[in-house]
């Protein structure tokens, strides 16, 4: 049977990826809080309680993609605000030179 070298995988499973992995990080533990992984975790569509008995553990993997994630919700954020701005004080005309939407075309 091909089973005997799954079922010998040792490791955690990831709770947002749902394989297991020998290195993982635990999101109750000094490490997790440095990453601000909670945090970051809570921006998934999941819901996560600390006693809800589903894994804690995330793995390395996961946490770059949750990284990534974080990057491009600020980059997203940051953008809305420079067009909110272009939008309201610089459409007249009087868009000024250090404003990074200077001549871009408005549709
Ligand atoms: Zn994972
Ligand atoms: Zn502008």
């Amino acid at each position: 049977m091909g089973s005997t070298a799954k079922a010998i995988v040792t490791g955690f499973i990831c709770r947002l990826c749902s394989e297991q992995k020998k290195v993982v990080i635990h999101l109750y533990t000094e490490r997790a809080r440095k990453l601000d992984l909670l945090n970051k975790v809570k921006l998934m569509p999941i819901s996560l309680k600390k006693y809800d008995n589903l894994p804690k553990t995330i793995c390395e993997q996961c946490i770059q993609r949750l990284e990534d994630q974080v990057k491009l919700l600020e980059k997203v954020k940051k953008n809305h605000e420079i067009q909110r701005r272009h939008r309201l004080y610089h459409s007249n005309g009087q868009c000024p030179v250090q404003c990074p939407l200077h001549n871009v075309n408005w549709p």
